[in-house]
């Protein structure tokens, strides 16, 4: 059995983003050389998530609002987390939205029903966070 990890570094200019890193599991994936297994993606923190959807604006802005009402980052005493930090709503957040994400790996490619894509999703940004790939298989 062949494996790879490799971490995937990102640091989002905003509090909260959407990436979509697709291309960066498939470059992980062509340096594997593996052809048939699985490849796990997640989120290093836990104020961000691995998610797969549709790599649409209005979708991501749905996400962005449809997460705010649901979590609202302010004001932040309404949480208890806050006692000693402002990012209750991140945890939240990344709760639903999710860690990981397993996708198959059929003929080299990432085996895809249509138009999924992978996201990075930031809940606590503006700084340096990893996003870990492992892949296995032959
Ligand atoms: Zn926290």
């Amino acid at each position: 059995m062949k494996s790879l990890r490799q971490e995937l570094w990102l640091e989002t200019p905003n509090r909260r983003d959407f990436i979509n890193i697709t291309p960066k599991v498939e470059e992980c994936l062509q340096k594997s050389g593996i052809k048939e297994g699985l490849c796990l993606v997640n989120a290093m923190h836990i104020t961000a998530s691995v998610f797969i959807n549709d790599d649409e604006s209005g979708l991501h802005h749905d996400f962005e609002i449809w997460l705010e009402k649901l979590a609202p980052h302010a004001p932040t005493s309404q949480y208890r987390h806050n006692g000693y930090e402002d990012n209750a709503d991140g945890h939240l957040k990344r709760q639903i939205m999710g860690r990981e994400v397993v996708v198959a790996i059929s003929n080299g490619k990432l085996d895809f029903g249509p138009w999924e894509q992978i996201f990075y999703g930031e809940f606590d940004g503006k700084r340096k966070k990893r996003v870990l790939v492992k892949i296995i298989g032959e």
